[in-house]
């Protein structure tokens, strides 16, 4: 063979690749094609079945030389590559993206508008613990023109020996002094087998911080038709929080708020250390409201009102915390809840005053 031909040859196969480099490029599009119509129809991205056929005909069709495992070979990462570019483009055109609506979502609790102009302010004690405590706190809301009562019936404490609330009572609790004071409630649901129960009693299902990644469970919340307050996990990226909304969203509920809690850093002078940027971020990234838990991220109470500020000039819908008739006498979080004074006092200095 003269050098001549071997450089014809070597043309060819280069004319060749730039072919098969075209084909490729002309399928990964048909795939992203293909990607928006089954996410639109919420058809799953992945089906062994059809890539078995799919590969089964290549192999019939195969007259070498290249053997029919080469083949499979080839075409396997063939369909790899068109996976990955399916699943990121998944990752990046979220149901709960900012892409698929333009506007700002508004979430309407009994008399509470969250992601409406007005902030929002969510308030009660750590744990419901008991008639008269809630009494109290509830009298406290109707005073300060707070509209949704907060307070743990389920309570997944760091320390199986601490406190784990008053369960399906503290739910009852709740929802009747919730009632009778008109005011609408926000409960922690801590396991699928709940969900039904606390969705009976409760106007707003928490996710907390510590769940934020139980998968069954958002799919369960997502079942359900109740608005939900999803916590930031504790150690969670921005990403992997709207992921965790996704889960939700992808069952049919996009009743969803996003709630800042703080997440775990080296700093010990705060319980964690609250993540300001993510309020900008998220609401960046999606139409979803964002409130900020300020107790939970302070783990103290006499910085509360500077991050409730901080908060809501970041653009957040609304904030979270925690309020006890006799902090020092609660049966968990003591450090952080504020009593009745401190809490008016939070109150007027991030701007919630009281109804005329
Ligand atoms: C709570 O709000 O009661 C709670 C336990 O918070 P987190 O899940 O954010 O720790
Ligand atoms: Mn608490």
């Amino acid at each position: 063979m003269s050098t001549w031909d071997l450089d014809g040859l070597r043309a060819d196969i280069e004319a060749i690749n730039f072919s098969l480099l075209d084909l490729l490029s002309r399928r990964a599009r048909l795939v992203t094609e293909i990607h928006a119509i089954k996410s639109a129809r919420n058809i799953p991205l992945f089906v062994p079945a059809r890539e078995e056929q799919m590969l089964e005909r290549l192999v019939a069709r195969n007259e070498g030389p290249f053997s029919d495992a080469a083949i499979r070979g080839l075409f396997k990462e063939i369909f790899r590559a068109s996976l990955d570019l399916q699943e990121t483009q998944a990752a990046q055109t979220l149901m709960v993206g900012r892409e698929r609506r333009p506007h700002d979502l508004v979430i309407t609790v009994k008399d509470a508008v969250i992601g409406g102009p007005a902030p929002v302010l969510i308030a009660g004690p750590c744990s419901v613990e008991g008639e008269e405590q809630m009494e109290q706190v509830a009298r406290l809301c109707v005073e300060t023109g707070v509209k949704l009562l907060r307070g743990g019936a389920f309570k997944p404490r760091s320390s199986p020996y601490s406190f784990q609330g008053l369960g399906a009572r503290g739910l009852e609790l709740l929802a009747r002094t919730a009632r009778r004071h008109g005011l609408a409630t926000v409960t922690e649901v801590t396991d699928t087998r709940l969900v039904g129960l606390v969705a009976e009693h409760a106007d707003v299902l928490q996710i907390g911080a510590r769940n934020m990644h139980n998968v069954e469970l958002l799919r369960e919340v997502g079942r359900t038709r109740r608005p939900v307050l999803l916590k930031r996990g504790l150690a969670a990226t921005i990403e992997e929080f709207l992921f965790s909304a996704e889960y939700i969203i992808a069952e049919g509920n996009d009743q969803i708020i996003l709630c800042e809690r703080g997440i775990r850093t080296y700093e010990t002078a705060t319980r964690n250390t609250l993540d300001i940027a993510a309020v900008p971020l998220l609401r960046q990234r999606s139409y979803l409201p964002v409130v900020v838990d300020v107790s939970h991220a302070a783990g103290r109470r006499d910085i509360l009102a500077p991050l409730g500020r901080a908060a809501l000039a970041a653009g957040a819908s609304g904030l979270m915390v925690e309020v006890h008739p006799a902090p020092h006498l609660a049966r968990s979080d003591a450090e952080q809840q504020l009593d009745f004074a401190a809490f008016r006092c939070f109150c007027a200095a991030t701007g919630f005053t009281p109804p005329a």
